[in-house]
């Protein structure tokens, strides 16, 4: 059975690109409305959404769905309440939030900035926290939510390069665990996707080595499972894995 969203608002974070976007696309398809976010090449504000989002929009709307663009940066936070701000007078409620948005900036340990480090975790951990905290009265209000956290198998077993991302991507975790105890009263369920798809965040790795990394329309069916109304809660659902492939990235020196 085709899982449907008709009547559902949804926002899907860094959705300009690879995994987002494809999620923005098949939730779109199957009758969510959906707010397409992507900070994209420019540092644009509210109102003056990214052109990669809005290119996302155009593809919706050609096969007859229903999206907006939103440029909001997930790590600044009025920013981020005004995109679900947005959200609720156009369409009047926010059903499912996909924190997806994210960055690399992969180096050894030896070698990673404190800043670096900072980046990462600002945009991952504090992005979706933002986020989420700028849903959630509105869902504990709907008496629903479906909320995604986008975790890594380099937040549960580690990756080389990767001690920044990791330890964003394990935050994300601890987010999500608290987060259900806290909304299981108010219908929210909250979960997440542990990815690793060929997509620009892995486009460094040499072709030899994708094997184990799927294509973005692979992964998607996973998460719209967990933001059906049917979905579980507290499941991290795990698809692809780039471990060896980074490793072999480390070794050849190119960290
Ligand atoms: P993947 O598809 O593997 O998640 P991508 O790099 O293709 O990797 O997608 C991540 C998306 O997140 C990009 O489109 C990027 O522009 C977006 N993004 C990065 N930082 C932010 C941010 N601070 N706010 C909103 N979107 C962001």
């Amino acid at each position: 059975m085709t899982i449907r969203f008709d009547g559902k608002v949804a926002i899907v974070t860094g959705a300009g690109n690879g995994l987002g976007k494809c999620h923005a696309i098949a939730l779109a398809a199957r009758g969510a409305k959906v707010v397409v976010n992507d900070l994209g090449g420019a540092r644009d504000g509210v109102g003056a959404s990214s052109e990669a989002a809005r290119a996302v929009v155009a593809e919706i709307e050609a096969a007859g769905g229903e999206a907006i663009a939103n440029g909001a940066d997930v790590t600044n936070y009025e920013q981020v309440e005004a995109m679900v701000n947005e959200a609720r007078e156009k369409w009047g409620r926010v059903d499912i939030l996909v924190n997806n948005a994210g960055v690399l900036r992969d180096k050894s340990f030896s070698n990673v900035e404190l800043d670096d480090f900072g980046f990462v975790l600002d945009v991952h951990l504090m992005g979706a926290v933002n986020c989420t905290k700028a849903v959630w009265p509105l869902m504990r209000e709907q008496n629903y939510g479906r909320v995604v956290m986008t975790t890594s198998s380099s937040g549960l077993y580690g990756n080389f390069g990767q001690t920044n991302y990791g330890a964003a991507k394990m935050g994300v975790i601890g987010l999500m665990n608290t987060l259900v105890l806290e909304g299981g009263k108010y219908g929210i369920r909250v979960n997440a996707l542990s990815p690793c798809a060929a997509t620009r965040m892995t486009e460094d790795l040499m072709p030899e080595n994708l094997l184990g990394l799927l294509k973005p329309e692979s992964v998607t069916p996973a998460l719209l499972y967990l933001v059906s109304e049917d979905g579980p809660n507290r499941t991290i659902i795990t698809a692809g894995a780039g471990t060896f492939a980074r490793s072999i990235v480390y070794e050849t020196g190119g960290m």
